[in-house]
């Protein structure tokens, strides 16, 4: 038995719980008659506690805050019309260099190689499935970031 009275987080302890409590404690606890009314106290206070009711709003809490929050300064809308705009200007110029330079383009296939053909569509495909790899586990990491909570 230690001679120093316990402690009050190792009262607590004793009595939240005794089965993972120190051997020391519960036989302090068992002999110490000031400690034992302590953890007697203790365990009044944890069972008042316990028969409290659990509190609950009786509103929507994340509504509310969605409410006051600040609204978003840039328009959605804005930011994808003006990327289609650019989609658009871009398919228009290349449908504009194919059909004026659509012979010199034919020709330019007809005389390189059908092996060098295939290598270049081959290295342009790699290429885009790379760069669409890369971009996906760059989009996931940012998500990963954001969602830290
Ligand atoms: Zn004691």
């Amino acid at each position: 038995m230690t001679k120093k009275h316990l402690t009050d987080g190792e009262i607590q302890q004793y009595v939240l719980q005794k089965e993972e409590c120190d051997i020391d404690i519960v036989e302090h606890v068992q002999n110490c008659k000031t400690c034992k009314i302590k953890a007697e106290e203790y365990n009044l206070l944890f069972e008042g506690i316990k028969q409290q009711e659990i509190p609950v709003f009786d509103f929507n809490l994340a509504d509310s805050v969605i409410e006051q929050l600040p609204k978003s300064r840039y328009k959605v809308s804005n930011d994808k019309s003006f990327s289609y705009f650019i989609f658009f200007i871009s398919l228009f110029s290349l449908c504009i260099i194919f059909y004026l330079f659509r012979d010199s383009l034919l020709s330019l296939f007809k005389e390189i190689s059908p092996i060098l053909v295939a290598l270049i569509v081959t290295t342009v495909l790699c290429l885009f499935v790379i760069l669409c790899i890369d971009m996906y586990r760059k989009y996931q990491t940012q998500m990963k970031t954001l969602n830290f909570y």
